[in-house]
Order: C-alpha cells, then sequence, then structure tokens
C-alpha cells in the first residue's frame, strides 16, 4: 500500500501551493482517492494522468494510472476543506472523460449538502454510498472501515487495509475520539494536529501531542502529522508529537509518498 500526500493544510490553504487534506490510497488493484479538499485535484494531476485506463485500452503501455482508474473516493465531512474539490471532479468526468458512477462513500447527508454547488443535479457522475460508524465496504483488494469522530458535521475516520498492511487515517477530531476504534497496531496513523499544546482547548481538533499520545495509546507502528494550522511551526509540531509518540514522527508535506 502507498500513500500519496496531495494536501495537508488545516483548515484553509498554505502558501506555496499548500493544499487541503487530500490523500491518494494506493493497492495492488485499488485507488482510493481519500478527502478532496480545496487544491487537492490540482495536485492529483502530479500523479495521475487524465485518461490513463482510455489510453491503455489503446495499447499506450505502460502509462501511469490515470483520473478514470480511481476506484473509489472517500469524503470524510462536508466541511469544504475535505470536499470541495469534488465539484471540479465532477466537471472533469461529466464533460472531459464522460464517466458517470463514480463511488464516493461519505457521511450521510453529503449528497444533499455538496448538491448546492450543482443545483441538486450531479448528472449520474458519481453513485453516492452512504456509510457511518462501524461500517465496513471493500473496494477491489483494500478493505475500509470507518468510525465516528469527535468532531461537529458527522465525521468519518478510515482504516485502509490491504496486504496485511494497516493505514489508520482520523479524519479531523477532538480528543474524545481515539484510533483505538479500529484496534491497536496501524502500522501508519495519519492523524490531523491541526494545533499545538498552546492552543489544545478547542475541543474540535488535536494537537501534535494529543496526537502523538493517542497514537501511542493505540500502539501504532508510525505516525504522521497533517492538517496543521498555517503559521504554526511544523518543526515545533514534529518535536511535540514525537515527545508524546515516543519516537520521530513524519510530517505530512505535499506529493510525499509513503510506503505502508
Ligand atoms: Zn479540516
Ligand atoms: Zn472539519
Amino acid at each position: 500500500m502507498e500513500l500519496t500526500v496531495l494536501g495537508c493544510s488545516g483548515s484553509y490553504g498554505a502558501p506555496a501551493g499548500g493544499a487541503c487534506s487530500g490523500y491518494l490510497v494506493r493497492t495492488t488493484e485499488a485507488l482510493v482517492w481519500l478527502d478532496c479538499g480545496n487544491g487537492t485535484l490540482a495536485n492529483l494531476q502530479r500523479h495521475v494522468t487524465l485518461g490513463g485506463s482510455r489510453r491503455r485500452d489503446q495499447g499506450d503501455t505502460p502509462c501511469p494510472p490515470g483520473v478514470d482508474d480511481i476506484t473509489a473516493v472517500v469524503v470524510t465531512h462536508w466541511h469544504p476543506d475535505h470536499c470541495v474539490d469534488l465539484y471540479g471532479l465532477h466537471v472533469l468526468l461529466k464533460y472531459g472523460l464522460e464517466r458517470q458512477g463514480l463511488t464516493v462513500y461519505g457521511p450521510e447527508g453529503l449528497e444533499r449538502r455538496l448538491g448546492t454547488l450543482v443545483d441538486g443535479d450531479w448528472g449520474g457522475v458519481f453513485t453516492w454510498a452512504a456509510v457511518g460508524d462501524g461500517d465496513a465496504v471493500t473496494v477491489e483488494d483494500c478493505g475500509l472501515r470507518f468510525s465516528r469522530t469527535a468532531h461537529p458535521p458527522p465525521t468519518l475516520a478510515v482504516e485502509c487495509s490491504a496486504g496485511g498492511k494497516r493505514l489508520v487515517y482520523t479524519a479531523d477530531t477532538g480528543p474524545d475520539w481515539s484510533p483505538e476504534a479500529f484496534g491497536p497496531g496501524a502500522d501508519l496513523i495519519l492523524s490531523e494536529a491541526t494545533f499545538q499544546r498552546g492552543n489544545e482547548n478547542s475541543g474540535l481538533h488535536l494537537s501534535a501531542r494529543q496526537a502523538g499520545e493517542a497514537a501511542r495509546a493505540a500502539g501504532a507502528r508510525r505516525l504522521m502529522l497533517t492538517h496543521l494550522w498555517p503559521g504554526l511551526d511544523p518543526t515545533a509540531s514534529v518535536v511535540e508529537g514525537s515527545e508524546a509518540f515516543g519516537r520521530e514522527v513524519l510530517l505530512a508535506a505535499p506529493h510525499q509518498r509513503t510506503r505502508i
């Protein structure tokens, strides 16, 4: 399994191409786009061509995966920094690639909430699949499980498992949820760490310290911090998170690829 960061800026875009939340999870058979925050569709196109499988049909091999090779999209919640590029993806699929039926997994009500972007008509481009706390689905060889986090709109953390490896993405959460919800020993926890120790009273997000402590309690093998508030010193988040985790943590960066 491979994780590619498309964007990792917390809540609003950071300078110099700092897109909001989005990740690509690639397994042997599946290509899952996990959150589509603002800026991630642009960054996606550095890793995925437009219309890859169509080119492959024409015998143009080998070629990198295409947008139409994306097996499924997962949206953790309807805060725009996690989903608004679904609009651009819809335009690309509808008018550019003339594709329909890409499955979008997300919390109940997502289609209706985002429908205002398209006057309620997505043109059949997406097949909306509502998932909730405790649900599990399979996308090719990739198992997905969901857990409701501590964040105001219905928000789902996601576990991706394939080839005996497990990735847990916390989505947005406050400290009243823990990645232990998926059981111990994840190979990588990709945890939001919006804040730092000095401002961890919101209850809506984690500090780097809280992310480190939660991942340690969940017995994670590795921890990657993401969704940092723009303007905070990321080095300080890494130091704080590493102290709490007990080992050096990774820091998400746009276009970074990590083998799991
Ligand atoms: Zn967010
Ligand atoms: Zn949020």
